[in-house]
């Protein structure tokens, strides 16, 4: 299949992007990866008259340390977000998430911010991205703003970000110490997408309490779903594995799944609340070390 035929543009900085979507309006479309946009263009479920390339923008790819945040650029392709050392040191539930993403081309091209303006409901960034509490900083040639997780995925494919606004970083907290976090997925077994997965971050005591927890799955609806009866369960408790499989068993509790190609409604229930617990136990597992 081909796309529909359409003008192409490398910006060189993000004023120039925004000047080019301010002309071109809904016309415009801003091009990352490429690996959802193109397929979506191939299948003509989108033709846009103009694409608005990132990748040749310097200073949007990229982890870095700033103050007690991972500050990472929209255009950081899966495989650098998995292998980034300070993310395996700070949030590992992240680097987990990215390796599973596709293939390693998928992974090579892909950019994280991509994954997450795309808000595809069977995607893996998303779900650890609510465990772990991240906020979106978008531009427009306005200013910037700041959109916390809890607020960014509104629907299927759809999120805050207006048509006008690039989003330029994902900033995340530097877990304290006797955190842990983590990611489970099932894969569906062709596609590899997400038929459900789970994000832990755990806070333990030395005593051996939870003293916090974000527990986040997906695949169960529109987008990523926090588990709230899940954190309050083990919040305040003593994480023994009865406690952490009680509270997960409450993992699909604000979920409102769909049947469909994949699998129906119960089993998807039931997988949830699997894999929150793979999710805790591994996340407790890293707060202890
Ligand atoms: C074979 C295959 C397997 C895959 N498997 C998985 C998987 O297992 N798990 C998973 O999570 N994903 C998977 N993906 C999707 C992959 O992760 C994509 O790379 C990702 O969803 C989109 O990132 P991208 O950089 O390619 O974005 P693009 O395709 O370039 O863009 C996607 C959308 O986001 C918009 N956009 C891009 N960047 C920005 C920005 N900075 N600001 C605002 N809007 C922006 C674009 O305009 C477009 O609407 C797979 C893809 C393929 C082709």
């Amino acid at each position: 299949m081909f796309p529909a035929k359409f003008n192409y543009v490398a910006v060189r900085s993000v004023e120039e992007a925004l000047q080019l979507m301010d002309k071109h309006g809904e016309e415009g479309k801003l091009l990352a990866g490429g690996h959802s946009l193109i397929p979506a263009m191939k299948l003509r479920l989108q033709s846009p008259q103009t694409l608005i390339d990132l990748a040749t923008v310097p200073g949007l790819r990229g982890v870095r340390v700033d103050g007690n945040v991972l500050a990472i650029g929209a255009l950081t392709v899966h495989t650098d977000v998995a292998s980034s050392e300070l993310v395996r040191k700070h949030v590992p539930g992240l680097s987990d998430a990215a390796s599973m993403i596709g293939d390693v081309q998928v992974r090579n091209r892909g950019t994280i911010g991509g994954s997450v303006a795309h808000a595809d409901p069977a995607a893996d960034l998303p779900v650890i991205l609510t465990a772990l509490n991240a906020t979106f900083i978008v531009q427009s040639s306005t200013g910037n703003r700041t959109i916390a997780v809890d607020d960014f995925f509104t629907d299927f494919y759809t999120t805050a970000m207006n048509g006008n606004e690039i989003l330029t970083e994902i900033r995340v907290s530097i877990p304290s110490q006797g955190t842990g976090t983590a990611y489970a997925k099932l894969p569906h077994p062709a596609s590899g997408y997400v038929v459900v997965s789970a994000g832990a971050l755990i806070t333990r005591q030395a005593s051996g309490s939870c003293t916090g927890a974000r527990v986040a799955v997906g695949g169960l609806g529109s987008g990523p779903c926090r588990a709230i009866a899940t954190e309050m369960e083990l919040r305040g408790k003593a994480l023994t594995p009865q406690m952490i499989a009680a509270a997960a068993a409450k993992a699909a509790e604000e979920t409102d799944p769909v049947e469909d190609i994949y699998a129906g409604v119960e089993y998807k229930r039931h997988v949830a609340t699997v894999f929150a617990r793979k999710a805790i136990e591994a996340a407790l597992e890293r707060a202890r070390t």
